[in-house]
């Protein structure tokens, strides 16, 4: 199973990658970043399904995701390509660090907690949010 999230990232990108949107959490108005903060790269990185939104009641238990991560076998995660990078957390107009696991942190939203929307990596303390998992303000 691939990704059932793809959105067109050319449109979201301005012509030096950036994001060309503010960027807002799905669930709330909070502000998560401003346009031309977060760059656009492609990397595989599973993130575990958001709660509070609608795939909360898909509970495919016995679908078990394939390549998931060892550590967190009864997590159900989403394998997400594309990503804003964002390169200081201070550069985020709102955001949450929720569990760290490893070597990274789960980010969320900063008011409702929706997420994880991305990830920090704590050893580049670079942080990535999922293009797919947030909304943009041309919507
Ligand atoms: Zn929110």
């Amino acid at each position: 199973m691939s990704s059932t999230n793809e959105i067109n990232h050319e449109s979201k990108c301005d012509e030096e990658g950036k994001n060309k949107f503010r960027i807002y959490c799905q669930s709330c108005p909070s502000i998560i970043l401003n346009p031309r903060v977060g760059t656009f790269v492609s990397r595989e990185f599973s993130l575990p399904l958001m709660h509070k939104n609608r795939y909360v009641n898909d509970k495919n238990t016995d679908d078990q995701p394939e390549n998931a991560t060892t550590k967190s076998s009864s997590i159900e995660v989403e394998n997400l390509n594309d990503y804003w990078q964002v390169d200081d957390m201070f550069q985020f107009e709102n955001i949450s660090v929720t569990q760290k696991v490893d070597q990274i942190k789960y980010l969320a939203c900063a008011d409702c907690e929706l997420g994880p929307v991305g990830y920090h990596d704590i050893a580049t303390k670079i942080s990535y949010i999922a293009l797919s998992r947030v909304m943009y303000e041309d919507y």
